[in-house]
């Protein structure tokens, strides 16, 4: 399959191999034709499987094949995404697939001044990325006409319901023709999204890349037993472990994210955080240093990583679990991507039991526990009686499979005795015989 063979217009196809993008993903294989036939689209997919491709290229197609020469341009293209950082990516994925398409876009979003929107605007545009609350406020101004809009998008529209904009978005939807084809995408379906698209949509058709609530299959997932207070010291040893590596680290709370970032600066770890605190700059300058590999660690709040494109990210750690089992799904998005393999790290303190045997239910994938020699907690986790390895207290471990060499580096005890060693926790072991002494 080609994406020549889809029926993409010339412009869009030369874009594509200029960018190395040879073979479209599933999801782009499923929802392209139906797009390109007019229908409206649930699309069930979350954030590496290519979905900003699945349905920017069907409208840059319907866009470029129907435009007429000189015609006054006019917003016939509406994205809407929940947070900026995932507006200003989405945008950026237009104009590289769009580039010889002779599309104008833009992007609005919240926390950033008004003028340029206002320029960029009045300059006239095809095609509009806006978060919900700032497009309203252009709405209320009156520099935004939605008249003329054929194409909507709705980009992670749970995570916008989560955010709470379903009134922001139920004004928009109004403000738009009735006759319009709707792509909707989702990591998640639950009732409020498929009501929306009840009201909203017509007739829509269904594509699914993934089971629902669900992560790649290539991901393995560890949850190391910890004492809270412990968490930090256990976090630097395993950077300092995978020296090598791009890692995201999740946190629960803005201040905490900035503590963690800190303290890890003053270990010697290159770090920055994003949350929702940040000036949108400030954000894009994070971003921006740890795609560079100008910092090696990102410590993010899960609204302010929502949608982040970071190619192949090897690992993901949670330094907390997240309150909501179904953003766990969202923050391991980031790793596994199309078929590489990835791994999740949970750090999790005895009162986040609950937390992890909710997240195991809505995985149902395994997760491994063992504790890090050093680092057993002071109260045993339970996991119920599900799959996943129950932590055992830290006088059960296994001997430890310590090296001459490891000194300094976390050894990982198999939590649960007889058990296979985990083939992630053993390379781990392996990359740890030359890791440098962490940094404390
Ligand atoms: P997305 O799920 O839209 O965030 O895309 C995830 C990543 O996959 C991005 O870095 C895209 O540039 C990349 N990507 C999307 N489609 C393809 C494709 N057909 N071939 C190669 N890379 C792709």
């Amino acid at each position: 399959m080609s994406f020549e063979s889809l029926g993409l217009a010339p412009a869009l196809v030369r874009a594509l191999a200029e960018i190395g993008y040879a073979t479209p993903t599933s999801i782009q294989v499923e929802a392209i034709p139906l797009a390109m036939a007019g229908h409206d689209l649930l699309g069930g997919a979350q954030t590496g499987t290519g979905k900003t491709a699945a349905f920017a290229l069907p409208m840059l197609h319907r866009l470029s094949t129907t435009s007429v020469a000189g015609a006054p341009r006019r917003i016939r293209a509406l994205i809407l995404t929940p947070t900026r950082e995932l507006a200003v990516q989405v945008h950026d994925s237009i104009r590289t697939y769009g580039k010889h398409a002779k599309m104008v876009s833009t992007v609005i979003y919240g926390g950033a001044g008004m003028n340029p929107q206002l320029d960029a605007l009045r300059r006239g545009v095809d095609i509009l990325v806006a978060t919900p609350g700032r497009l309203i406020d252009h709405l209320e101004r009156g520099s935004v006409k939605l008249g003329d809009v054929e194409m909507l998008i709705l980009d992670e529209a749970d995570r916008m319901l989560d955010m709470g904009f379903m009134p922001a978005i139920k004004r928009i939807l109004n403000k738009l023709p009735a006759t319009r084809q709707t792509l909707l995408f989702s990591a998640t379906f639950e009732d409020a999204i498929k009501k929306l698209a009840m009201e909203f949509m017509r007739n829509p058709r269904e594509v699914q890349v993934a089971a629902r609530n669900t992560v790649a299959e290539t991901v393995t997932h560890i949850a190391h037993p910890v004492d809270g207070a412990r968490k930090r010291d256990l976090l630097i040893d395993i950077l300092s472990e995978r020296y090598q590596d791009q890692i995201l680290v999740f946190g629960k709370t803005k201040h905490g994210c900035n503590r963690l970032a800190e303290q890890l600066e003053k270990s010697g770890i290159k770090a920055v955080a994003i949350h929702g605190n940040k000036s949108q700059s400030q954000r894009l300058k994070a971003l921006g240093d740890f795609k560079s590999g100008k910092a090696r660690v990102l410590v993010a709040t899960d609204v302010a990583a929502r949608g982040l494109d970071i190619p192949q990210l090897p690992l993901v750690i949670n330094f907390d679990l997240p309150m909501v089992a179904e953003d766990y799904v969202h923050r391991i998005g980031r790793t596994g991507r199309a078929g590489a393999s990835g791994e999740a790290i949970s750090l999790v303190s005895p009162d986040e039991g609950g937390l992890l045997r909710a997240i195991h239910r809505v995985l149902k994938a395994d997760i491994v526990m063992t504790v890090v020699e050093g680092y057993a907690p002071s109260r045993q986790i339970r996991m119920g009686n599900d799959s996943a390895s129950a932590g055992r207290p830290s006088g059960q471990r296994t001997p430890s499979r310590r090296t001459p060499h490891t000194t300094a580096a976390p050894r990982h005890a198999q939590a649960h005795a007889g058990a296979k060693a985990h083939p992630a926790a053993e390379r781990r072991e392996r990359r740890a015989v030359n890791a440098p002494r962490p940094l404390r």
